[in-house]
């Protein structure tokens, strides 16, 4: 556990350490935020890791048909990376046929074949993984300390998946009916269309092509436009693990995205989708499934509850609520986003947290001593801004941070705590997917689970307390699909990663995510006669 701490939150450990930097290199607190030199493009080891204009069909690098191409811009700088296929409803059929031929060799590989494909993909993340933390702090924002911990973790999904692909068990079943016999035999779902969004640009994408992968699946995953270079950079990887020709199929778009997501939700050869994003995203490709009935995995927003009871170890807590609400600059979809604090523990929660997150360090993700980078984008600034005023014209107090530091770059924002949040605010109703924390006081037990429970989405939640009558009673009483107990930090290949109610539904990593691409054949054998007489 402490090994995938370290992989998934490198940058918290390294502020205490840090600071030491920011003494000597800057005024202390005057100015602790980090310009990069606009002029500077990051280098790869393996520059034919950046494929330009180009995506990956049928085991080919190929342009989009219109010849047609969308911008990709670094959120730090606002500079232009590259540009990217805009892939179009043609492009994704064609992909969506190589899917289909190579379903039907692909199915029948061995599980152990299909585990050495997906161990040699992990083996080249491993030995990629610079030049993909590279890519991602470049088109994502986050720290190269943070890119690498989502390298790791990415990495391990492939390694994890290929440790099932070879234990794919059927059941047997005693029949009801004298004389015949009943067995299941699990089988993959077919062709899957995979959307993945850009907070993870490599874990997202790994998590659904490893147990794709896994039990004989062939996929055509749709590449968020905001962050395509890691997922095709993904792909040329997988080309050189010697993955057949249309098992994977990386394809990417921006102003076409909705035309693309329409032929992956609507295409009969498509057997399943899953989709990371938003909940109005989500509901709205289920909608477009429902024509052919697909199987379907939803894996949407969050309004995280975290909750500190006065018995709780207050460091403990506070390093948890750094680490959940601070990952990835508070965008990813398990960030605390309300944070409860029993009444009798209120002031030393805020006044402990408010220091560690006075020692981060904002700037570009390539500067040596930042510890949280930009925004993704200038719509997601925006709703983090509005999100603090209306905080605070209803009666919310800035205890730091609060406004946007265009200064460094067009996406910044200053990391924020604020006290005194009511539920009266839009914090309490929707996921702020930005670096800010509100602090909720409460009373009793009751009134916060009722608190917790008062949203239509229910991803992650988490609590701490030293009470283990309470542990067990708060987390069966949180409405979410996971929990964290004296950690904030969840997340685990082998661990079963969802949510209910408006959350999703479905099931990542674990065994778990390897049910929700096959299907379950029962077979039934009739006249097998009576057990032998002796
Ligand atoms: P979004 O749902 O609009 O986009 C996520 C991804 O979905 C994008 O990368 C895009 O490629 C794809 N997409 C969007 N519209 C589509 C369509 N019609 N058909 C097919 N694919 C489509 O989210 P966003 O605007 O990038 O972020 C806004 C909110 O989404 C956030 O505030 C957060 O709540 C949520 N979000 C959640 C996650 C998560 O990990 N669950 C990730 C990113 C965003």
């Amino acid at each position: 556990m402490a090994f995938l701490q370290r992989a998934l939150f490198p940058a918290s450990r390294a502020v205490a350490a840090r600071s030491q930097f920011r003494r000597s290199a800057l005024p202390a607190i005057a100015n602790p935020f980090v310009r990069l030199s606009s002029t500077m493009r990051p280098k790869l080891r393996d520059p034919s890791l950046f494929k330009e204009n180009v995506c990956y069909v049928n085991g080919e690098w190929v342009a989009a048909g219109s010849g047609k191409t969308f911008e990709v811009h670094d959120p730090a700088t606002g500079e232009l990376i590259g540009t990217c296929p805009e892939f179009d409803a043609q492009d994704t059929e064609k992909a969506i046929k190589a899917a289909e031929v190579a379903f039907e060799e692909f199915r029948h590989r061995t599980g152990r074949e299909r585990s050495k494909l997906l161990r040699k993909w992990y083996d080249l993340m491993v030995e990629n993984a610079g030049d993909l933390a590279t890519l991602i702090t470049w088109e994502n924002g986050k720290p190269t300390a943070d890119a690498k911990g989502e390298v790791t973790y990415a990495a391990n999904f492939l390694e994890w998946f290929s440790e099932e692909a070879p234990r794919i068990y059927g059941d047997t079943i005693p029949s009801s009916v004298p004389g015949n016999r009943v067995f299941t035999i699990k089988e993959p779902v077919g062709v899957c269309g995979l959307i993945t969004p850009w907070n993870f640009p490599a874990a997202m994408i790994t998590r659904k092509i490893g147990p794709a992968l896994a039990v004989g699946c062939t996929v055509v995953c749709k590449a968020p436009g905001e962050t395509p270079y890691t997922p095709l950079a993904l792909a040329e990887l997988a080309h050189r693990a010697g993955i057949p020709r249309g098992v994977v199929n990386v394809i990417t778009a921006l102003n076409n995205t909705a035309e693309v997501g329409q032929v992956l939700t609507t295409n009969p050869t498509v057997r399943k989708v899953s989709f990371t994003g938003s909940t109005p995203v989500g509901k709205l490709l289920m909608k477009q499934c429902a024509g052919t009935l697909k199987k379907l995995s939803l894996e949407l927003g969050g309004n995280a509850p975290f909750i500190v009871f006065d018995d709780a170890d207050i460091d403990l807590a506070v390093a948890g609520a750094i680490a959940s609400k601070f990952r990835s600059s508070g965008q990813t979809c398990v960030c605390a986003n309300r944070i409860f604090v029993q009444r009798g523990v209120y002031d030393e929660f805020a006044a402990k947290f408010a220091d560690k997150v006075r020692a981060f360090r904002v700037g570009n993700g390539f500067q040596q001593g930042v510890t949280h980078g930009p925004l993704i984008h200038q719509r997601a600034v925006d709703k983090v801004e509005q999100h603090v005023r209306d905080a605070q014209q209803k009666g919310a107090t800035v205890v730091l941070g609060g406004h946007k530091l265009p200064d460094l770059g067009p996406h910044f924002f200053q990391p924020t705590v604020l006290t005194g949040m009511t539920a009266e605010m839009a914090m309490a109703a929707e996921e702020t997917f930005g670096p800010v924390a509100g602090l909720f006081p409460f009373d009793t037990e009751e009134e916060v689970v009722r608190l917790a429970n008062a949203t239509p989405v229910g991803l992650a939640g988490y609590f701490f307390s030293r009470d283990l009558h309470r542990v067990h009673r708060v987390a069966e009483h949180l409405e979410v699909g996971m929990v964290g107990v004296n950690t904030g930090l969840i997340s685990d290949p082998a661990a079963p990663f969802g949510g209910v109610k408006e959350s999703g539904f479905g099931r990542e990593g674990s065994l778990y995510g390897v049910a929700e691409y096959q299907v379950t054949k029962m077979v039934t054998y009739g006249g097998m006669g009576r057990p032998l007489q002796r």
